[in-house]
């Protein structure tokens, strides 16, 4: 029977909202097409027709107290191509735009597209102004791009707002938020990331597949969840034998580590309880809680040559819980990291025969955060084997 079963700070799930797209606008048809000598159509043409349009759609905006409309070089070029592409731009459907747009841009996350045609300028930028989702807050930058078809002058204008690929290093620089690839389906998703959120687990909102563990550290910095694991090596380390007792030289390192860290209850700081700590950081703090202490055995352990990963899931009908598991010599053990005095051989315990209470989510180690694959009965008997956890790096 293991011993201390404790809680892991509380762990936010953060589930990504689908990517959202307005409905595409009315596509304005004049039938009163007259024959008249249509202006050169050059870049020039387009340049100045942008700059008008641009200039009375944002004369509009403040006058609706929204923010102007700036312009998008890539989609800008983007449009353009498509439009010069197409042998028949009269009939381009919105959707194609969309899908088009969807693919190249993920994070065009706000999209509006119009296609008019008309006989003039002045008349094409009359039905373009006219375009009710030009007032709307949500778009940020407006793309547009004229060609000529047979007697007529065809506008795509494209409204969008772009948020960023998700990256720790941008996350750290602020919440808000950002598109991500679900690395299980790859569908591309919106995430929010409340700035509040010390421990994340991020989560497909298509497949419902978790795929990435983030926690804030002591400085307050998000991590990945591998890169808690430092590189840490307990001291006298080059001493164990090699070649002696495998089981032996685990318990050696696990008992350096309880000796060293007192077990810190989670809840004694509510404020602090849910950041993690590095391997470094609970070793010179000498205290941790579950998901701290197991983060420092398992970096020792994989330190000493051992495969040992980090696991965290549920625990019974405790809660969120952090634990080790170490494989030695084809033998997997669990380890309760939080067993503070004098670990013996006894409380080295085979997977096969650890408490059933014991139910992992998700592991890492230094490199890789392992996901359950479809092999629900295998992953609290096997932390190791592919066919139960895919492994993402
Ligand atoms: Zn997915």
């Amino acid at each position: 029977m293991l011993r201390p079963i404790v809680m892991l700070g509380a762990v936010g799930i953060l589930v990504a909202s689908a990517v959202g797209f307005s409905t595409p606008g009315s596509l304005g048809v004049n039938p009163l097409a007259l024959l008249k000598q249509l202006p050169e159509v050059d870049s020039e043409f387009n340049q100045n027709f942008r700059d008008d349009f641009i200039g009375n759609t944002n004369q509009m905006r403040v006058g609706f107290a929204v923010d102007p409309l700036k312009s998008d070089a890539e989609i800008q070029d983007y449009i353009t191509t498509f439009l010069e592409e197409n042998a028949t731009p009269e009939n381009i459907e919105l959707n194609e735009v969309f899908d088009s747009l969807q693919e190249n841009f993920p994070g065009a996350q706000y999209l509006a597209a119009n296609l008019v045609s008309a006989v003039s300028r002045d008349e094409l930028l009359a039905q373009l102004t006219s375009w009710d989702e030009l007032a709307h807050p949500e778009f940020h930058e407006a793309s547009t791009s004229i060609v000529k078809a047979g007697r007529r002058l065809v506008a795509l204008s494209v409204l969008s707002r772009r948020i960023p690929r998700f990256s720790v290093e941008l996350a750290n620089r602020g919440g808000g938020r950002f598109f991500n690839s679900c690395p299980h389906c790859n569908s591309v998703h919106a995430l929010d990331l409340d700035k509040k959120s010390k421990t994340l687990i991020l989560s497909c909102p298509d497949c419902e597949l978790p795929y990435d563990v983030l926690a804030a550290d002591c400085n307050g910095e998000m991590r990945r969840a591998n890169d808690f694991l430092t590189g840490f090596q307990v001291p006298g380390v080059g001493l164990i034998d090699k070649n002696g007792n495998k089981k032996e030289n685990v318990l050696k390192i696990w008992k350096q580590v309880a000796d060293r860290c007192t077990y810190e209850h989670d809840q004694s700081d509510f404020n602090e309880s849910e950041v993690w700590k590095t391997s470094d950081d609970t070793w010179l703090q000498k205290q941790g809680d579950c998901e701290d202490s197991s983060i420092l055995l398992v970096d020792s352990l994989i330190s000493a040559g051992f495969d040992a990963r980090v696991a965290i899931g549920w625990n019974g009908n405790i809660g969120q819980h952090a634990w080790v598991v170490v494989n030695i010599e084809g033998e997997q053990f669990v380890i309760e990291s939080t067993i503070q005095e004098n670990p013996t051989l006894a409380d080295l315990v085979p997977v096969k025969d650890a408490s059933p209470f014991y139910r992992p989510e998700q592991l890492f180690d230094r490199q890789y955060l392992y996901f359950q694959n479809d092999a629900p009965d295998k992953v609290a008997v096997d932390y190791f084997a592919d066919s139960a956890w895919k492994g993402i790096k």
